[in-house]
């Protein structure tokens, strides 16, 4: 078998969003089942394109996916440079074979020269095609004009890894640059090249690269070289499967999810199984399981749909099973501001408690801050709340009142979520109320917050006196609420 060796090809034009994420991490997982190789290559030949900056944050996304690449521009392999503008030297030298083999030529019109030829065609209504207009004679190429390929036109078939038995007429083949006149590739030259000299098996991109395709092969062809596998993903599409994925419908910066509090697991399984699934019903995959179960036999061939709330479920999932203390670090920067200010021991006490419910870290701040800190009575939250709003002001007094005179029977070494669930329970009877319309009463009242774990881990956790204090204070704000 030949090695395996996948690379991710990204030019520094901008962040990398999950369509792009999903093409390198498929390359990964493909090269580290076959325990091959992961290769980082920047694609930097368009210098109008380039955005300053997003090289290291690719690198960075790449990081902190924990899409490790086993050569790349930042570490260098046996294969580099990995940056194709200190390549240039490669393509210079392989476009002078192809010149010699006849299979090249510089281009001797000026622009204005090819405009007209494109008019000319546009008003014959007909395709504009370079290799029409093939120079008889051209000038020997001296690097101040473009180099184009000279294509050989036929029709050609394909297999694509995902996408299939592919073919194409002789009509989308033709003579296209390979080096512009300021001496850089374009993509379509230089990828090629560069997959050949890095011994790229695998070729994994997305779906604007298949029109090109014939184009490439007819390329292969002229450098008598074998061709990588090649594999096409489809489009990534928004919520609804009717379009593409767009910015706002989540195609945003992959950064950004972090920042939301999404985590890496998560993440990983999430973008992996955005069109693959392993044929089962399973839905949660660890790194290393998609690493091993990982085909691009099972990537689907029309669009994957972007779920968000898909995400955030799996990222809850993923919560639940880390490890408190790895919980712990990475909770670090999402507490609220009562929260940041508390020792180890108290915020690790009150992960415990809210770990099962966290869907994203951000939501720590709303489900943890009244553990901390004294929250402020806000009675618009009861008026607000389906269940509470009809629970007239006396009742409401009543209801608050009994709760503290039950729970201050319960002693100090008994305040324990058994204890208090019982005792939560008998109260129910005691006032002939239901438990939402209870239990949502004295949850605001010790928390007031929009979510909360349950109410006797939330008792228990915050003690008994606090518990009581609360509610007295709860009882007293609604006389001034009242009065108010
Ligand atoms: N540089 C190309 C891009 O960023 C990469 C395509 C490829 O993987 O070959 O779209």
């Amino acid at each position: 078998m030949t090695k395996v060796r996948t690379r991710f090809a990204p030019s520094p034009t901008g962040y990398v969003h999950v369509g792009g994420i999903r093409t390198a991490l498929y390359a990964y997982l493909l090269a580290k089942q076959a325990r091959g190789q992961f290769v980082l290559r920047l694609e930097d030949t368009d210098k109008k394109r380039e955005v300053e900056g997003s090289d290291a944050h690719i690198i960075k996304s790449l990081h902190t996916l924990g899409i490790d690449y086993d050569e790349g521009p930042d570490i260098g392999g046996a294969y580099a440079p990995y940056r194709q503008s200190e390549r240039l030297e490669h393509y210079i030298e392989w476009g002078k074979k192809l010149v010699k083999k006849g299979r090249a030529y510089a281009d001797p019109y000026t622009p204005e020269e090819i405009r007209a030829f494109r008019s000319e065609a546009e008003q014959n209504k007909k395709a504009f095609l370079y290799r029409h207009h093939r120079p008889e004679n051209p000038p020997e190429w001296d690097g101040t004009r473009p180099l184009r390929f000279k294509s050989e036109p036929k029709a050609c078939a394909w297999h694509d890894a995902v996408m299939g038995d592919l073919h194409a007429g002789e009509e989308v083949i033709d003579d296209f640059v390979l080096i512009k006149s300021d001496g850089y590739p374009t993509y379509n030259f230089a990828h090629i090249i560069d997959d050949l000299e890095m011994e790229i098996s695998h070729v994994i991109r997305g779906q604007e690269f298949i029109a090109s395709t014939p184009n490439y092969l007819n390329l292969y062809e002229a450098l008598e070289i074998d061709r990588p596998v090649l594999a096409t993903m489809p489009h990534i599409l928004n919520e609804t499967g009717n379009k593409k994925l767009g910015k706002r419908d989540g195609a945003k910066d992959v950064l950004d999810y972090f920042r939301d509090g999404f985590i890496e697991e998560a993440m990983l399984n999430f973008i992996a199984s955005m069109g693959w699934n392993d044929g089962t019903e399973q839905e949660l995959f660890s790194k290393e399981e998609l690493v091993s179960k990982f085909s691009l036999e099972r990537v689907g061939r029309s669009g994957a749909r972007f779920d968000e709330k898909r995400l955030i479920w799996m990222n809850g999932q993923w919560i639940k099973r880390l490890e408190l203390s790895d919980l712990l670090k990475r909770a670090e920067t999402f507490w609220g501001e009562a929260g940041q200010k508390a020792s180890e021991a108290e915020r690790k006490a009150v992960l415990t408690v809210v770990q099962d419910r966290l869907k994203t870290l951000t939501d720590l701040p709303n489900l943890t801050e009244f553990f901390f800190t004294e929250p402020t009575p806000d009675w618009k939250m009861v008026d607000d709340s389906k269940q509470l709003a009809k629970v007239l002001y006396k009742n409401r007094l009543d209801l608050l009142r009994s709760a503290a005179e039950k729970l201050v029977q319960v002693s100090a070494e008994d305040w324990n979520e058994e204890t208090l669930q019982n005792t939560l329970n008998e109260l129910l009877t005691d006032t002939n109320t239901k438990p939402p319309v209870l239990f949502g009463l004295i949850r605001l009242a010790l928390t007031w917050a929009p979510f909360s774990p349950g109410l006797p881990e939330t008792m228990r956790l915050l003690g008994k006196e606090i518990t009581l204090s609360r509610l007295q204070s709860a009882t007293k704000s609604l006389g001034e609420e009242r009065a108010g």
